[in-house]
């Protein structure tokens, strides 16, 4: 897929764009007095800011050249560096995330940050800080000492000496030092919403004094107030930043504008806090005509290898944000050919799928994801599928990929049925892999596996025209029936089936196979063929027809049956044996998945 050429390509195309401009009744609406180092602004009013620069292709190179590195390397300390260079004259910018261990955004936006192609300057990023802490998941580095414990403030202090205290701050202040940014962007995160009246610095950008810093500061916090309806969300404006911070030192020490911009972890998923970090980063780098079009770009322009999945995981409304998406991210990170990202909603709405070659919807609520996309959203992601990219669907989005709720996507030809019971309960059930669905998962001996199941949808054959039948991969074999669901209403309906919708692969799975250990191998190999990035050409080619079609080997098929009465069980696949119609080209090694070389590009993608 040439999504993401096409991107840095509409990238390059799209001039500045006006959105700098901000009024001071935008931007000052969201300033409340606090308590800490950082004071709301009380300047009286905004200086007009000068107009971006040209950054039309002509003036736009294209010798962009990454230099990557550690800081601290050999230590407990060590943290990955990336320098990206233009190759044209111009400012240098510094993006730092994950000074304190407990807020991943500004981590997560910067490993994302450091894709987007440059028309100048140089961009210098240290995604991961405080490695030890990130790694704990707590705001300190565990075991320093008590005096050290917060890295933010181990940098040279207001009026004293020019020395970082600590190895940690020692080593990051070394690499600044050197590398002398002209402006400095550290992407952190507060506990609550300072418009909302909290002490906490959540959701605000804090200027370090310079006299170019406020009117920065205004057009990067228009840039994401844009995006925040909540008046209570609204970033906030403040200045000064912690003394010993990194920000704060760079501005004194370095003469660089610098900032602190301070996303809210609470009631907030991860990808819509990444999604702020990145449009505020955005805003400063358009401003200085280092990059053009909008805030999107989420993955590497260039694919390490042509296998490598670019993978979407769907973290908003209806989804556990610190549960599920982490779930995932444990299970398909180690696959060194897939790069799994989360999406926002917004990210959806704004059409960010194109950069990926399929989309996730996991467990919580399908209705709920179905609200947080917004008929927008949900329309996306009908293109994305129409169009070729694929859609991995686990309980609540196989709910979300059924064809008969007023909200779900229809891009599955499966009906939800005895939907008043659909509070069945929890509990580990049996299914039996279809011949295709053995073939399939490349699992030939076991044909039975216990799979966790979690209220997920009892499918029956869909009615719509426009979609094809889907092809049973899985059978339920026993059933779990609680809130007065019967039971035996689940056995022998489909428990995995795949199908076709427009250009794009579907598969929905009712139960977890991440939620259950030694199946991790079957959401795996789902995330790899509906991505349609394996190099063998007959698995690219074609649709189910690869491995016997929507009328299959012998069991797989169940033909759409309008009108049939719902209530009717699925009938075991023994009384549905058909002869096996493989094409012509069909071999089992056509479903071999190549391994990607570890050893090759060092561009790290996680
Ligand atoms: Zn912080």
């Amino acid at each position: 897929m040439a999504a993401a050429g096409l991107l840095g390509f509409l990238w390059l195309l799209t001039g500045p764009g006006a959105e700098g401009q901000a009024t001071r009744a935008e931007v000052r609406g969201s300033r409340v007095e606090g308590k800490d180092a950082s004071a709301p602004d009380p300047r009286p009013s905004a200086p007009s800011f000068p107009s971006a620069p040209d950054t039309r292709p002509s003036v736009v190179a294209a010798a962009t050249a990454t230099r990557t590195g550690f800081i601290a390397e050999g230590s407990a300390f060590q943290t990955p560096y990336w320098v990206v260079d233009s190759g044209t004259q111009g400012p240098k910018v510094l993006v730092t995330g994950g000074i304190h261990g407990n807020e991943p955004a500004g981590t997560e936006a910067a490993d994302e940050i450091r894709y987007w192609p440059l028309a100048k300057g140089r961009l210098i990023l240290i995604p991961r800080c405080n490695v030890p802490g990130l790694e704990a998941g707590t705001r300190e580095a565990p075991g320093e000492p008590k005096e050290l414990t917060d890295l933010n403030r181990n940098f040279p202090l207001s009026g004293k000496e020019d020395t970082a205290r600590g190895p940690m701050a020692k080593a990051l202040w070394a690499f600044v030092r050197e590398h002398r940014p002209d402006y400095v962007l550290d992407l952190q995160e507060g506990s609550d919403f300072r418009s909302a009246g909290s002490e906490s610095v959540g959701s605000s950008i804090i200027r370090v004094p310079h006299p170019e810093t406020a009117a920065l500061q205004d057009l990067m916090l228009a840039a994401v107030n844009a995006t925040v309806a909540d008046a209570e969300k609204r970033f906030a404006c403040l200045r000064g930043g912690a003394d010993g911070s990194l920000a704060r030192a760079c501005g004194e020490r370095l003469g660089a504008r610098a900032f602190m911009v301070e996303t809210t972890y609470k009631d907030q998923p991860l990808a819509l806090r990444v999604r702020q970090h990145r449009i505020v980063v955005h805003a400063l780098l358009k401003h200085l005509g280092m990059v053009a079009g909008d805030a999107s770009g989420m993955v590497p322009q260039a694919r390490p290898t042509p296998a490598t999945v670019y993978a979407a995981i769907y973290d908003g409304l209806g989804t556990s944000s610190t549960k599920t998406p982490p779930r995932f991210e444990r299970i398909l990170t180690p696959a060194a050919d897939v790069l799994l990202r989360r999406v926002a909603p917004e990210d959806i709405r704004d059409g960010a799928l194109a950069q990926f070659d399929m989309v996730i919807f996991a467990g919580g609520s399908g209705s709920g994801q179905a609200n947080g996309l917004q008929e927008g959203g949900r329309e996306a992601v009908r293109k994305f599928i129409l169009g070729g990219g694929g859609y991995v669907g686990i309980c609540a989005g196989a709910y979300l990929a059924a064809s008969n709720y007023a909200w779900s996507l229809a891009v599955v030809n499966a009906d939800s049925i005895d939907r008043q019971h659909w509070r069945r309960g929890n509990g580990q059930v049996e299914i039996e892999l279809t011949p295709r669905g053995r073939e399939f998962f490349n699992r030939p001996a076991a044909a039975r596996l216990e799979i966790r199941f979690a209220q997920g949808p009892i499918l029956a054959p869909g009615r719509k025209e426009d979609l094809p039948p889907y092809t049973v991969l899985a059978w339920y074999r026993t059933g779990i029936g609680q809130n007065g669901a019967d039971p035996k209403t689940m056995i022998d309906t489909p428990a995995i089936v795949t199908g076709e919708c427009g250009k794009g692969r579907v598969i929905v799975f009712s139960p977890h196979p991440e939620q259950t250990d030694g199946l991790h191998d079957l959401l795996l190999r789902a995330v790899r063929w509906t991505a349609r990035r394996e190099a063998t050409p007959q698995a690219t080619a074609t649709g189910p027809q690869e491995f016997g079609g929507t009328d299959p080997a012998n069991d797989g098929a169940v033909e759409p049956r309008p009108g049939r009465r719902y209530a009717e069980r699925q009938p075991a696949p023994q009384t549905h044996l058909r002869r096996p119609r493989h094409p012509p080209n069909f071999t089992p090694a056509a479903w071999a998945i190549p391994r990607w070389n570890r050893s090759g590009p060092s561009l790290s993608v996680r």
